[in-house]
């Protein structure tokens, strides 16, 4: 089996949405303690306008207090050219720059249309690159868009290609609303993971209509080698329409470990640091692993 590495997105793509305000230092805690949980890769925080995004307005902190880790990756996300010099301020010395490949959840998100996102993505790149950022080039909505329905595959193989052509490091799909499905998964990346020709190709879902782990398991076969998850299954968009979680990364990891994948995360650990959030947020986190685990506990 290839080598997959799972990155960890809860400290963004799940915080952003709730409306609690979860404190600064909770977050630096929680994303020492899923590195110390065996997460490689960690999307910390995303420089966006607080105005916008409220609960990332302490990125900058949450970036000067983390605890940095040898060999750990720690990522932001950035959807223009001001993000990245917030992110190389911030000390980062990788961006997640992303465009939507859907016109109207583009304006919603970023405020742009999908053709000044194209160049603001230009901008991102050439700022980061001037300042030595890894990037990694992104296209959000890439398997459907609540707005919009079906999102071409023509039009997302094209962003796709030219974030390839203009040299990211490393390049991501989103399914940012769960619409994807295993076929569709597997021709798109098929196809990206070829042209990326050696460079890491990663796929970010959602679980939404429950086709999460399917959708890991078809990438999979089409040679993608970095998946998005959350602990606890958190996540969404404040602007797609009933967006929910991310696969939930303890239930990534397990499943990967009985196909004989190692990930190197301690499943027990992040499913712990989930329980402890389904406390603070009181409310049920989708991710099924903490409750299966709560449950041998049990039976012990
Ligand atoms: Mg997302």
């Amino acid at each position: 089996m290839p080598i997959i590495l799972i990155e960890e997105q809860g400290p963004r793509d799940g915080f952003q949405v709730e409306k609690k305000p979860i404190p600064t230092e909770m977050k630096v805690r929680y994303v020492e303690a899923l590195v110390e949980a065996g997460l490689q890769r960690i999307q910390i925080t995303s420089f966006v306008h607080p105005k916008f995004v409220p609960q990332m307005a302490d990125a900058e902190e949450v970036c000067s207090h983390v605890k940095k880790q040898d060999g750990v990756l720690y990522s932001g996300l950035v959807l223009n050219a001001k993000g990245v010099e917030r992110a190389v301020r911030a000390g980062l010395n990788h961006v997640a720059a992303s465009i939507s490949a859907s016109d109207t959840h583009s304006r919603k998100n970023a405020n742009k249309s999908l053709e000044e996102a194209q160049t603001e993505f230009e901008e991102m790149l050439r700022v980061a690159k001037a300042e030595g950022l890894r990037v990694r080039g992104g296209v959000q909505c890439a398997f459907g868009c609540r707005y919009e329905g079906k999102i071409s595959e023509k039009v997302v193989l094209e962003l796709a290609k030219r974030h390839l052509d203009l040299g990211v490091d490393e390049i991501a799909l989103a399914d940012s609303t769960g619409m994807g499905n295993p076929d569709a998964i597997k021709r798109v990346m098929t196809q990206v993971v070829q042209w990326a020709d050696g460079r890491p190709v990663a796929l970010h879902l959602h679980d939404t209509e429950g086709k999460g782990m399917a959708n890991m398991l078809a990438g999979i076969e089409a040679g993608v080698t970095i998946f998005d998850t959350a602990f606890g299954g958190l996540g969404g968009c404040p602007f797609i329409k009933g967006a929910t979680g991310n696969i939930a990364t303890e239930d990534a990891a397990n499943m990967l470990h009985q196909m004989g994948v190692q990930t190197g995360i301690d499943l027990r650990r992040v499913a712990a640091l989930s329980q402890e959030m389904e406390t603070f947020l009181e409310r049920k986190l989708p991710g099924r692993m903490k409750d299966v685990l709560q449950m041998d506990l049990a039976m012990i």
